[in-house]
């Protein structure tokens, strides 16, 4: 069972009609285990592309404010190995960045062959708060589709296996989470009054959303919209994203890897024959 919406380009996307409740018929509990699962797949996936050196994995992460994308970044590094993933937060863009096109500073962080970036926020939202915001028109936005679309296929081509993910929380739940982090010390810091403003364009912000992702959802880039009223479907429902658009690579990179194997035992042979019998072993 598909447990987040995969978009095609050319699909019409109306967010009002995606359940951010949806949960697939299942609890919490019975998510847990498959979430452990899951986790432990990508793990083992995510070691093999670091040890392949064929791919990486790009992670983009969009979603209003409290959606979860902080909370999903803590929940994937629990099961990727650190050492060959980085995280990256876009902010608004400093006046450095904002000399230079807007897909610089997104370039700069893609992931090396072997590694695996988890964006927070990204290139997207250079079609979707600039233009809530009137500060592009549409036009330009459809300029930047088409330019997304290349710079996607770029990396795709380089070996980048792209997860875009978009966090969908209905308006209620996000009022809740405001008002929580307001009750919570531990969590008041994240406090924005902008929150509160950017939830009165959220029809606007649905309608960029939909046009982006209804844009920009080739079969190589495809946007998922992952229900995320629930925590613990929304982690369910990305790692299975994940762990789906990873595991066709398995068989390639265990391969890549036997033959690497096969090569260095060859090496050696080779080296403890030159040395003399048993040389190479003391
Ligand atoms: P947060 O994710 O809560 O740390 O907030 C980051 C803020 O930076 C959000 O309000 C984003 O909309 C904003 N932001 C990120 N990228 C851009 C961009 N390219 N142009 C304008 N604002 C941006
Ligand atoms: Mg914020």
């Amino acid at each position: 069972m598909e447990l987040s919406v995969r978009v095609k380009t050319g699909d019409k996307i109306r967010l009002h009609d995606i359940d951010p409740g949806f949960r697939a018929g299942l609890d919490k509990e019975q998510a847990a285990e498959s979430v452990a699962e899951l986790g432990a797949k990508l793990g083992d996936l995510t070691n093999l592309l670091y040890a392949a050196g064929t791919h990486s994995l790009l992670v983009v992460l969009q979603g209003r404010d409290t959606s979860g994308k902080d909370g999903l970044i803590r929940r994937f590094l629990t099961y990727i190995n650190a050492q060959s993933c980085r995280v990256a937060s876009f902010k608004q863009p400093t006046s450095e960045e904002l000399a230079h096109d807007y897909l610089w500073r997104i370039h700069a962080q893609a992931p090396a062959r072997g590694s695996i970036a988890l964006f927070n926020r990204s290139h997207y939202e250079d079609v979707l708060v600039v233009r809530v915001h009137g500060l592009v028109t549409t036009a330009t936005c459809r300029q930047r589709f088409v330019q997304i679309n290349a710079f996607e296929e770029l990396m795709h081509r380089h070996g980048t296996v792209i997860v875009k993910l978009m966090l969908h929380i209905s308006d209620d739940e996000q009022k809740e989470r405001l008002l929580e982090r307001e009750a919570d010390p531990t969590k008041s810091w994240k406090l924005d009054i902008a929150d509160w403003e950017e939830r009165k364009r959220w029809p606007e912000y649905e309608k960029a959303y939909e046009e982006a992702m209804s844009h920009c959802s080739p079969a190589h880039a495809p946007w998922r919209i992952v229900p995320a009223d629930r925590k613990w479907f929304r982690d369910l429902a990305a790692l299975s994203a994940l762990v789906e658009a990873l595991e066709p690579h398995r068989d390639g990179w265990m391969k890549a890897l036997e033959a690497r194997g096969r090569e260095q035992i060859r090496l050696l042979a080779e080296y403890r024959a030159k040395e003399g019998a048993g040389a190479g072993t003391k």
